[in-house]
């Protein structure tokens, strides 16, 4: 989608720092992190949201998560740990409306979520 900044992001139209790409995904520091380690996880492919992910696109996450290992281990927070979170629409803080998931770490999360 033209004017969606992850599209751009993923196709090196406007600059990111990446951390992991491939055919399918692309990872990139957020522009305003919320922990020590916070990347974000996009598929290449533009689905708006988790709720607009179809049945016969559930590779799309599958691939995402085996990519958050290797993320998690490539930034040494495999074993301290981590969290993975998809915000999905207003109420779950979703502002670019890519699909996408952010993995945090490097300190200790709080929990209940805020
Ligand atoms: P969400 O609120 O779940 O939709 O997450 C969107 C995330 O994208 C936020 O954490 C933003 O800080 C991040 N973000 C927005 N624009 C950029 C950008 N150009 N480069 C990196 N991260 C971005
Ligand atoms: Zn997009």
């Amino acid at each position: 989608m033209q004017d969606c900044i992850f599209c751009q992001i993923a196709h090196h139209e406007i600059p990111s720092t990446v951390v992991f790409e491939d055919d399918e995904v692309i990872a990139f520091e957020d522009i305003d992190p919320q922990a020590p380690v916070h990347i974000l996880l996009v598929p290449k492919q533009h689905i708006n949201t988790l709720m607009e992910l179809k049945e016969n696109e559930m590779e799309v996450l599958q691939h995402l998560f085996l990519v958050t290992q290797q993320i998690a281990t490539m930034k040494q927070i495999e074993y301290s740990g981590f969290r993975v979170v998809l915000n999905c629409n207003s109420h779950g803080g979703q502002t670019v409306y890519h699909l996408h998931a952010h993995l945090l770490g490097g300190r200790k999360m709080n929990w209940p979520p805020g």
